[in-house]
């Protein structure tokens, strides 16, 4: 009962890139680095094992971004030329990358931490992936014209690198898809569809995390003007509840999502964020057991997967750490209260 996992991400040691930062500069060049970015994948498997967590990941250790890791491994992509472009219905600027001509994978994304986190844990490992309408919100489009045909064309090289994860030995493939949150009808209308092409054939667990964003600034900011109640996963959870996607990630703790539009994902996992990924506070046992407590009145028991709010890439690498003991140690008193 109640296994637990992260959203996905995890801050980089300070000798493998910046800290703090959503786009950081490696620390290091060519073999180097890639050396780096291996002893940073091992050293959070041991750390995740370490606090108790259920499923664990890579921390996303060898990709400088959670969109661009995988854009750099794609052909048809213009990397040397990123221009400035407002993402996320522009609640920010970001400096992206160009789709110039036809997108090809140039080979294997994640192969290299896949198969090392593999090989040194026996337990449940969980990758994550972006999800296609979050890329295309991601990149400057020069080629395609058309959102929709780009996106289906990027869902099937995630395809095509989700497959292959699963035969690395992934267990759970999860798609991270902010743009869902803001780009409700557009999600509903064909962002669900994008998402199982990219999840087309996979036969391990799949999985989709919608979340409100990193505690960057610009997001606080954002959050302030979404009222009391905010209702975006109310738009898209009936079109996830009919696919064919296994669990769903959502935002919970600290956050105004009312805990009732859980119910609209029946017959779902619900990764329920009860770690709060804007606040440097470390939360309490209890207060993610409550969390946990609450969110049964809305999933049932052998659904429910206690998870962090969204990644935990730009915090205090110290915090996180304690952050992840304090969803082991509430889903274990969780545990207690409700077994
Ligand atoms: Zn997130």
């Amino acid at each position: 009962m109640f296994p637990t996992a992260i959203a996905g991400s995890l801050p980089k040691p300070s000798w493998l890139a910046e800290t703090h930062k959503l786009w950081p500069q490696w620390k290091a060049q060519g073999d180097a680095l890639r050396e780096a970015k291996a002893d940073a994948t091992l050293l959070w498997i041991k750390a995740q094992e370490d606090a108790g967590l259920d499923i664990v990941g890579d921390g996303e250790q060898a990709r400088q971004h959670f969109v661009h890791g995988f854009l750099e491994q794609v052909e048809g992509i213009d990397f040397a030329n990123k221009v400035k472009m407002g993402i996320r219905n522009n609640r920010y600027d970001a400096m992206v990358p160009q789709v110039v001509a036809p997108l090809r994978l140039k080979g294997r994304v994640h192969a290299m931490e896949a198969q090392l986190a593999r090989a040194h844990t026996t337990r449940k490992l969980k990758f994550t992936l972006p999800g296609p309408m979050t890329i295309v919100d991601t990149v400057a489009d020069r080629f395609y014209g058309d959102k929709v045909k780009m996106a289906m064309a990027f869902a099937e090289l995630l395809n095509q690198e989700a497959l292959a994860l699963q035969a690395d030995g992934v267990d759970v493939i999860q798609f991270d898809e902010p743009a869902f949150n803001v780009y409700m009808q557009e999600a509903a209308d064909w962002g669900v569809q994008a998402l199982e092409r990219a999840a087309q054939g996979l036969t391990c667990t799949t999985a989709v995390h919608i979340c409100y964003g990193y505690g960057i600034e610009a997001n606080v900011e954002w959050k302030k003007t979404l009222g009391d109640q905010w209702r975006q996963y109310e738009q898209v959870f009936p079109a996830l509840a009919r696919s064919s996607i296994d669990q769903v990630s959502l935002e919970c703790f600290h956050s105004h999502v009312p805990m009732d539009l859980m119910k609209l994902l029946e017959g779902k996992d619900v990764m329920v964020g009860v770690i709060d990924v804007a606040s440097d506070e470390v939360e309490t046992p209890e207060q993610v057991a409550d969390t946990i407590g609450r969110a049964l009145q809305f999933v049932a028991r052998e659904r429910l997967i206690p998870c962090t709010n969204c990644g935990l890439a730009p915090m205090d690498r110290d915090i996180a750490m304690r952050k992840l003991q304090a969803l082991a140690q509430g889903a274990a008193l969780a545990r207690q209260r409700h077994g």
